[in-house]
């Protein structure tokens, strides 16, 4: 059982964002704390807490969210590359705990993370 969170708000437009992109099955955000230039959090209607518990039946849903984004990133026109990321859990460094990634370009973004 999945808590509400706050980007659940979102999605029911209880508390405003920067929408970007939204089909049936996701809706995607501009990140209130960018780390880049273009910062978008992807995620799914379906409250999935995090990756480390998705299941299964969400596979689809799962290659659904990848695929939205690349689209993403083309309409973004990030046309010299950008990171996909997935914090999960504690020492992932979640702290929304609705199910998202991380769109991030606009810059050089140096490897490793911190
Ligand atoms: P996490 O740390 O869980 O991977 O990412 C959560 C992200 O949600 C953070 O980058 C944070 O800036 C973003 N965030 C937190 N609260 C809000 C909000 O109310 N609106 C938006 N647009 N982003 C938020």
């Amino acid at each position: 059982m999945s808590e509400d969170t706050l980007f659940s708000k979102i999605i029911r437009r209880e508390i405003p964002a920067d929408i970007v992109y939204e089909d049936e099955l996701c809706l995607a955000f501009r990140d209130i704390a960018p780390q880049a230039p273009t910062h978008i959090l992807v995620i799914p209607k379906k409250p999935i807490p995090a990756l480390s518990e998705a299941q299964e039946a969400d596979k689809a849903l799962l290659g659904h969210l990848l695929l939205a984004v690349g689209e993403i990133a083309q309409q973004q026109k990030l046309d010299t590359g950008y990171r996909v990321v997935i914090n999960t859990g504690e020492d992932g460094g979640q702290t929304v705990f609705h199910l998202h990634m991380h769109l991030l370009g606009g810059r050089s973004l140096s490897w490793p993370p911190g």
